[in-house]
């Protein structure tokens, strides 16, 4: 028998279009089919392309690795956010967040296995990284979640790389599994819908927005490089002058605008100066900013800023006109926020999962 060494969702159009058609010496529309069964109808195992010749499936079973992630567990909050914990081939396992609300639906796809930056107040980066994600394994988290939310008549129309790790220490990866996402004769989720969110390594991230045109969001948190050094070390490597350059230099289509997100830490940078601070940072650079509570975890030395003290900051930072949300939380009951994943099971408890 022959080695399953061949993974479709690691290939892009193209490459699957050379394989069946020029290694295979299929017709072409069998590459066609093949994408839409993956990507239009979400079927993963080969013998439910019922359209595909006997031949040519047994062809596909033979070489291709089967497809799909295990789910470890699955977690459904009161306000219908879900989180799945997928394990892959090797045992590594991700989370992965479905946030419905009314007109949309928001995947949070995870990059990483952990993450190498050890942000002070992240979850994740008390957890070294593992390793890299594939291609493969980033796309799957979409085609997967996405199946599961469409079979109750759910939609899944925007992508969010904010899950565990750092989407730009993964470039290439992540790069191929973008496009992916974007084809539009598959997933067809479109540049405006995808949103990648960096802690700032701002070489990567230009090449990222002449690549690939999607959203970007910094995760910003403090304009004074002292605090930042702290809470985002990849500061002492690009700090806030070099940020700030990379930000201006990041190619906005039309309206867009970069969302710079802030992390909401009682004591650290929640200070009416440090709106103001803030405010002239972004001074010329077309800017969303999204305050995000602080979401505790057990251990953490850090605490959330009171409720009281994030409005006076955004009405600081909103009364200049730039456009401030404080991001709503979602999934609080399960664990759930972006950025706060894979707790539970590793610290043992496990009393939460539900199935
Ligand atoms: N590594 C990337 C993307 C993953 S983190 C980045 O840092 O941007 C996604 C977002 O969640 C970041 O803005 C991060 O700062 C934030 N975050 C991490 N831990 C958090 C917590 N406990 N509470 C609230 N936001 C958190
Ligand atoms: Fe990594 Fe982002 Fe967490 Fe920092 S905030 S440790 S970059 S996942």
């Amino acid at each position: 028998m022959k080695e399953k060494t061949i993974r479709l969702t690691s290939l892009s159009r193209e490459e699957l279009n050379t394989l069946i058609v020029d290694d295979w010496g299929e017709k072409p529309f069998r590459a066609k089919q093949l994408w839409s069964w993956l990507y239009v109808k979400l079927v993963n195992d080969v013998s439910d392309m019922t359209d595909l010749s006997k031949l040519f499936r047994a062809k596909l079973e033979e070489v291709c690795q089967p497809l799909s992630p295990t789910v470890q567990s699955r977690q459904m909050s009161k306000d219908g956010t879900e989180k799945w914990l997928l394990s892959f081939t090797d045992g590594q396992q991700v989370e992965t967040v479905y946030i419905p609300e009314e007109e949309r639906g928001t995947l949070c796809v995870s990059s990483q296995v952990g993450c190498s930056l050890a942000c002070p107040f992240c979850f994740t980066g008390t957890q070294k990284l593992v390793r890299n994600l594939t291609t493969s394994e980033i796309v799957e988290q979409v085609t997967f979640a996405r199946s599961q939310v469409e079979a109750r008549g759910q939609r899944l129309t925007n992508i969010v790389l904010m899950g565990m790790g750092e989407p730009l220490h993964n470039y290439a990866a992540v790069a191929k599994a973008v496009k992916i996402i974007l084809d539009s004769s598959g997933l067809a989720i479109g540049t405006r819908k995808i949103t990648l969110s960096t802690s700032g390594v701002v070489p990567k991230m230009v090449q990222a927005g002449y690549d690939l045109g999607i959203n970007l969001a910094i995760s910003l948190h403090s304009v004074r490089d002292d605090v930042r050094d702290q809470l985002v070390p990849i500061n002492k490597k690009y700090n806030l002058a070099a940020l700030r350059k990379g930000a201006k230099e990041y190619p906005l289509k039309g309206n867009r605008s970069i969302t710079w997100e802030y992390v909401m830490l009682d004591g650290i940078n929640d200070s009416p100066d440090d709106a103001r601070m803030l405010v002239k940072y972004l001074k010329g650079i077309p800017s969303k900013v999204n305050l995000i509570p602080f979401n505790p975890w057990p251990g953490t030395p850090y605490k959330p800023s009171s409720a009281q003290k994030i409005e006076e900051f955004q009405n600081i930072v909103g009364n200049t006109g730039l456009v401030t949300v404080i991001r709503e939380r979602r999934g609080e009951d399960i664990q759930a926020a972006c950025g706060q994943l894979k707790g539970e099971r590793e610290s043992g408890d496990t009393s939460s999962v539900n199935s």
